[in-house]
């Protein structure tokens, strides 16, 4: 996607008028009304080509307050009787980083009420105790795996509480590209199996997930957010460092990409094909033996209870959850 000069004599395909977007992987050139309508159209398209809301009614959203998530609640609040959806409610977790975190929630309030949507904003202090920055200093361990691991047990766990059919996230092409490629490089083993569009439910314990903006590259959601006027967390996270390995590998996405428009999302397709995602549906879970919680440790503790357990001496998973049953009835 490139942003066009004025000038250049393009016209939008769609109504003749003077474009102002060229979207190079799909060879379009769009004016700012049709390049908006063309982002929401990709989204819908994704929702439908994956089956991502079928049986789907009540619908939980994680707000983190950035571009991405906010896109996504615009598009999915805007098409909610189109998609069959009868309920959208927010998720915000404040986590309590000095300047950052205030913004974030200003950023999902605002967005929240402009769109006449539910939203549960709550406190990480609240939840367990202590803000983020307090846990990644007693914990030793690197931030945004913290950070990460904690989000995600509250989204799963408050969707479960809450009975919503699915839980939809803000993840897109990028960032599953990235999250692949930066644990290969690494060495790492991870499940590549759980980065498809959809995460299917399990017993009671895990939640359905869904990522509507799968097939959505990274740049066109900020120019969305941008054209569409959404109100985005303005400034970085405190403790967002300089990964080598990932501004690697983003370069190098980025000029592929640029020598072959299309290279990320055939990538994307080729990595979490159904095959993969099928092989998901037949592995075992494990359950956290102090808190319940899905896990993939086979020695039966969560994430959340093993860092909870450094941090505070004690696992937190069920001390979390019966906060999370206070606050969110
Ligand atoms: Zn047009
Ligand atoms: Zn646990």
């Amino acid at each position: 996607m490139s942003v066009l000069a004025p000038g250049t004599r393009k016209s939008c395909y769609k109504c003749g008028r003077e474009a102002e977007v060229m979207v190079r992987y799909a060879r379009l050139y769009l004016c700012r009304e049709h390049y908006i309508e063309y982002i929401e159209e990709r989204i819908m398209k994704t929702i439908e080509k994956y089956g991502l809301l079928s049986g789907v009614k009540r619908l939980l959203i994680a707000l983190s307050g950035g571009k991405d998530s906010l896109s996504l609640a615009y598009v999915l609040s805007r098409n909610k009787e189109k998609i069959g959806l009868t309920e959208i409610i927010g998720l915000h977790i404040d986590l309590g980083i000095n300047g950052y975190s205030e913004e974030s929630r200003e950023s999902v309030e605002k967005a929240c009420s402009e769109l006449g949507m539910k939203c549960f904003i709550l406190s990480l202090k609240d939840l367990l105790g202590l803000s983020l920055p307090e846990i990644i200093r007693k914990s030793n361990r690197p931030p945004c795996s913290v950070c990460g691991l904690i989000k995600r047990y509250i989204i799963n766990a408050a969707s479960i509480e809450l009975g919503v059919d699915a839980v939809a996230m803000g993840h897109h092409m990028d960032d599953i590209l990235l999250f692949y490629l930066r644990n290969f490089l690494l060495g790492v083993k991870s499940d590549y199996l759980k980065l498809g569009p959809v995460i299917e439910a399990k017993d009671t314990i895990v939640a359905k997930k869904l990522r509507p903006l799968y097939e959505v590259y990274e740049e066109d959601l900020s120019l969305y957010a941008k054209l569409r006027g959404i109100k985005t967390v303005g400034t970085e996270c405190p403790f967002k460092h300089n990964d080598h390995i990932e501004k690697a590998i983003k370069e190098m996405l980025d000029k592929l990409e640029n020598h072959a428009p299309g290279y990320k999302l055939s990538l994307l397709r080729r990595i979490t094909s159904s095959e993969k995602r099928e092989a998901l549906l037949s592995q075992e879970v494990f359950t956290c033996k102090y808190c319940g919680s899905p896990t993939n440790n086979k020695d039966n503790i969560c994430a959340l209870c093993k860092l909870t357990q450094n941090v505070f001496g004690e696992p937190r998973g069920l001390y979390l959850k019966q906060k999370l049953k206070e606050f969110l009835h």
